[in-house]
């Protein structure tokens, strides 16, 4: 898509992640394009490994945009409201509501993961950065998507409220400052929130 599809949002990065508990690069690591195992020096400090490779980075909202207008041109069609109880009528119903599921099931096993990100003009970074954990916490990762870096990131398990929480916001910054210097003094452009659904079997991602 990166290639044929430039209005999807998509573009292919190289980068970095890495651990700060590991003595070994993932196990899934050694498949991905260009990888290769970092030399120390190419690590931030407190990191114990971390690996090369090429991923699609793709910005999100662009492509949501993308897919909408694929879906209208195939024909389809959307309408939005709040649905209160699944269509006795409807032949097929591919029910996709997220941590609202909790209610519309209902189904109480499922529960929110809050996650915040900032955004900040970027400084120049051609490359990604992120940080592995084998459990979904508070980690560090810088996303270059053009003229704007995202910075993450948050995982709060059981809250659910999407209003920018400042202190998050400082702790990403502290964390990806670290990363690169640069980040200490960009003010922040704007806060991303977003509520995963997490339930036994398939957390969040
Ligand atoms: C900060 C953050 C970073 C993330 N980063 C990544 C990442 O790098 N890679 C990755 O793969 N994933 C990432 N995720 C996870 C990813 O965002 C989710 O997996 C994805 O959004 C799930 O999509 P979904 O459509 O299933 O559910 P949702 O995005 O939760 O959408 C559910 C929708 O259903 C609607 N809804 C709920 N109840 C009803 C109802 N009764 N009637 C009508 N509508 C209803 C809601 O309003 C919502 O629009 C991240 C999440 C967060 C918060």
């Amino acid at each position: 898509m990166a290639a044929t599809s430039p209005d999807a949002g998509v573009r292919l990065l190289d980068g970095i992640e890495a651990s700060r508990d590991r003595t070994t690069p993932a196990e899934y690591a050694a498949a991905l394009p260009g990888y290769r195992r970092c030399a120390p020096s190419e690590l931030p400090t407190g990191f114990t490994v971390g690996w090369r490779y090429r991923a699609p980075v793709v910005d999100i909202p662009v492509y949501l945009k993308y897919l909408q207008r694929r879906f209208k041109a195939a024909g389809g069609t959307i309408s939005i409201g709040y649905a209160r109880r699944l269509a006795a009528a409807a032949p097929v119903v591919v029910n996709c509501t997220g941590l609202g599921a909790a209610k519309f099931v209902p189904d109480p096993a499922v529960t929110p993961i809050r996650g915040q990100l900032a955004v900040v003009a970027n400084p120049g970074l051609t490359e990604f950065f992120a940080e592995h954990t084998d459990d979904l916490r508070e980690v560090t990762y810088l996303l270059p998507q053009g003229p704007v870096l995202l910075l993450g990131g948050s995982a709060e398990h059981g809250r659910a409220d999407v209003a920018e929480d400042a202190a998050v916001a400082a702790r990403i910054r502290a964390r990806c400052a670290l990363i690169d210097p640069r980040i200490a003094d960009l003010p922040f452009l704007g806060h991303r929130i977003g509520i995963r659904s997490a339930r036994p079997g398939a957390g969040g991602a």
